[in-house]
């Protein structure tokens, strides 16, 4: 079933997950062990981040280094089509621009729509750690935009081969990530919706936000997609702080800002057991403002524990 029509049928704020791929190696029963407790709260969807290759450097015999491209977290398509054989709930397979060609691209929503995958976050990638800025592949999409704009065209049936005759069109709800504290790339807030306004105009459904920690950062934001004519659903995107350090990693890594308030509660916890008490009082707080606003549905970053996740769920929902 179609994501939005999942939202437009629901009368209450929804509950949602994002999960990361097992390491590769390890078994996909980590998965369903992280859902299995969350699933009393009635996801309606589960997303699964997709993860690029990545170049790294091994040392081999002689001292020379060799460059290997490894992708550490793969089976975003497998998994997906785990969880919707196993569990009543629509599962989203992130797709990127970055490391497809669009032949690629088009053979993997193929692959999804056989298996009736009916929803994609489309997303350009980051650039991989050796690259200064993104670099599409020879072939491939550069914006997130030229990727949904491929999908919507599958969805009116026209592929990449032109002289294709009856072709079945695609049923893709197509998902976009929006920024409530700008893109780190994007030169000002402005120019950021402008493009974001763009994947809606190229057939982008909803979209889901970056995590954030202040809720006004998602009120304005809203407010500035309305005031300039993005009217699909936005979906609030939330983290629960789990570890002292992830005061500098997500911050690094999101180029998200985390309000002084939690930060000085965060400082002041003793280990980390006490940082997750923290993280999920703030959560709850966060989440049951959002819930007064309507919000269509609670999307949380899970990041491979879904134990605070479900302590936050047990109050809210
Ligand atoms: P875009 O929408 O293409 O925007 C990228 C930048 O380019 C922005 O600054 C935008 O303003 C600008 N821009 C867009 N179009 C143009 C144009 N035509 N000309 C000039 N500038 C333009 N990454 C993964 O690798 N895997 C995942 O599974 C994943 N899941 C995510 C889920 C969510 C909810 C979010 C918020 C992010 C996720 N990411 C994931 C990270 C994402 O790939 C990065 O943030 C990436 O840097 C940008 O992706 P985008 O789709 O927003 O890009």
């Amino acid at each position: 079933m179609q994501l939005t029509d999942i939202l437009a049928n629901s009368k209450k704020t929804l509950f949602s997950i994002e999960i990361l791929p097992p390491l590769k190696g390890k078994s996909i029963q980590s998965i369903f062990d992280s859902i299995d407790p969350l699933m009393e709260y009635k996801p309606a969807f589960v997303d699964v981040t997709y993860h690029r290759e990545e170049y790294v450097y091994k040392k081999r015999d002689g001292g020379y280094l060799e460059k290997v491209s490894i992708r550490k977290r793969p089976g975003t398509v497998g998994i997906c089509a785990a969880i919707m054989n196993k569990y009543p709930v629509e599962a989203v397979p992130h797709i990127i621009c970055g490391g497809f060609t669009k032949e690629e691209t088009e053979n993997a929503l193929i692959d999804l729509h056989f298996l009736g995958i009916d929803n994609v976050l489309a997303l350009r990638g980051d650039s991989i750690k050796t690259e200064a800025a993104f670099i599409p592949e020879p072939g491939g999409h550069h914006y997130a935009h030229d990727l949904v704009r491929q999908i919507d065209e599958m969805n009116q049936g026209k592929y990449m081969d032109d002289e294709m005759k009856e072709v079945e069109p695609t049923s893709f709800c197509i998902g976009v990530a929006g920024y409530p504290e700008k893109h780190f790339e994007a030169p000002n807030m402005f120019s950021d919706i402008k493009w974001l306004k763009a994947k809606i105009d190229a057939g982008a459904n909803y979209i889901v936000t970056q995590m954030f920690f202040d809720n006004s950062k998602y009120f304005e934001f809203v407010k500035l997609c309305r005031d300039n004519g993005i009217t699909v659903p936005i979906i609030p995107g939330l983290k629960m702080f789990t570890t002292k350090k992830q005061l500098t990693i997500l911050p690094k890594i999101f180029h998200i800002d985390i309000p002084q308030d939690l930060y000085e509660e965060v400082l002041k916890c003793k280990d980390d057991k006490q940082v997750k008490e923290v993280g999920v009082k703030w959560c709850i707080q966060q989440s049951k403002e959002l819930l007064k606003e309507n919000v269509p549905c609670l999307h949380y970053y899970t990041m491979g524990s879904s134990e605070a996740t479900s302590k936050v769920a047990k109050e809210v929902f």
